[in-house]
């Protein structure tokens, strides 16, 4: 009645809104799932969570939250309920309808917020704001653009290549322009000159893009650290993690995002079958990757390499140490994993965030720590904020959601048995 007598009153005013009010859809409420809320907080069994629009409005148990009246209520009786996984180290420099298919993917496998470190074209970056306005489904993505490196991660990648501080901070500029998220450096051979490389990070400041850097070696770390970059990539390798390091990066609020996932994918799927053959994997792959994990030969070689044991204990011990010491001294650790990087062409979409969950776990964080770096922590990295407006099961927070058949509290592995993702409120097919 309300609503009939506004109308008459502006159509006698003259005044005719200027657009059709929006349907609202009635809100949804999960109930009786067993919620990890993602800051780290015990797991809440019996809950209701209602979400509202792409919010959630209420999160809580039956007890204190009650269901709105004209809900559509989800039943999520013995299933357990996550934030989205953040996977803050991503690639995806592929044409726009290709990206759109692979976010999509992504998606589906339940990574709600990605972040593009590097090797984006100019003509792209539009896209990755239009993901965030909710113009097509898409994970949340963020984009660092082209990026600095002297030769290219690969043959061919658009990267910024500056001789000079100059040209350096031209090259912020023309960032600036595109509207980037982020400026990515990578700290690898043959390097910057370092006049070249403080031109880069002091440039961004004043523009006001943070910088994250590619980085596997101390004196890289110290380099970008000294002045002021927080947000690394990888981790150093060329020594062991020591107390110093890790106060310096305490005292430094340095976080990490160790990315594990693409150096285990050089052997992890053709190990395991069973996980290739998920057509959720094939749709996550690029037609490259698809045909290098399809290759008999290749399979052979790299399953039969006699270096095979060496390589995975290298893995473990330049990563899982420092990713030890680092977390448990409170030092923000998150997921990234190369996914869709031109030169890591088996890190899928997707999976990979699930494999780098995993080895978080592997390298002695508990699952809900690790969990929290999936969610939470990851989000707070992106954002460079302590309260990002996504990344956990909270009043207010996006409903990006993650519903698994499974408790990854108690086997971190079950975060792969997908039952539905919500992602801005809408459930994804
Ligand atoms: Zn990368």
């Amino acid at each position: 009645m309300r609503r009939i007598i506004l109308v008459s009153a502006l159509s006698f005013l003259g005044a005719a809104p200027a657009q059709a009010p929006r349907p609202t859809a009635a809100p949804i409420a999960i109930t009786g799932a067993r919620v990890i809320d993602g800051t780290g907080s015990p797991p809440m069994n019996d809950s209701v969570v209602v979400v509202e629009g792409d919010r959630i409005r209420a999160a809580g148990t039956r007890a204190r939250v009650a269901v709105p009246r004209g809900a559509t209520v989800a039943d999520a009786t013995g299933k357990f309920l996550m934030p989205g996984l953040v996977d803050v180290h991503c690639h995806i420099n592929q044409p726009a309808e290709d990206m759109k298919r692979y976010w999509l993917a992504q998606l589906r496998w339940g990574v709600t917020t990605m972040r593009s470190a590097g090797n984006d074209k100019p003509e792209t970056v539009p896209l990755f704001r239009q993901t965030r306005d909710g113009a097509f489904l898409a994970p949340r993505s963020y984009t660092a653009g082209q990026g600095f490196n002297v030769s290219g991660p690969y043959p061919g990648a658009p990267t910024f290549r500056p001789t000079s501080p100059a040209d350096a901070r031209a090259n912020v500029q023309s960032l600036k322009a595109q509207r980037v998220d982020f400026i990515k450096i990578w700290m690898t051979n043959p390097m910057f000159p370092p006049e070249v490389i403080a031109a880069i990070v002091d440039e961004g400041k004043k523009q006001g893009i943070p910088i994250i850097a590619h980085v596997t070696d101390v004196a890289s770390l110290h380099q970008l650290a000294d002045q002021g970059v927080t947000d690394f990539l990888h981790n150093p390798i060329d020594q062991p993690v020591t107390p110093e390091l890790v106060a310096y990066a305490k005292a430094r609020k340095l976080t990490f995002a160790p990315t594990l996932a693409n150096i285990e994918s050089r052997w992890f799927y053709y190990e395991h079958p069973e996980i290739l053959n998920m057509p959720m994997l094939q749709d996550a792959l690029y037609p490259r990757g698809k045909q290098m994990l399809a290759d008999a030969a290749r399979k052979e070689q790299a399953l039969a390499a006699p270096d095979l044991a060496q390589r995975k204990a290298r893995m473990r011990e330049q990563t899982y140490p420092f990713i030890k010491a680092m977390s448990d001294a409170g030092v923000r650790v998150a997921t990234g994993t190369d996914c869709g990087a031109e030169a890591s062409q088996i890190t899928p979409f997707g999976h990979a965030t699930h494999r780098e969950v995993q080895m978080l776990v592997e390298a002695g964080m508990s699952p809900l720590a690790a969990i929290r770096a999936a969610t939470l922590d990851a989000a707070r990295v992106i954002t460079h904020s302590e309260d990002p407006e996504y990344g956990s099961i909270q009043a207010g927070k996006a409903a990006d959601l993650l519903l698994l058949d499974a408790d990854p509290t108690v086997d971190i592995n079950n975060t792969i048995k997908i039952s539905k993702v919500m992602r801005a409120g809408r459930w994804v097919q």
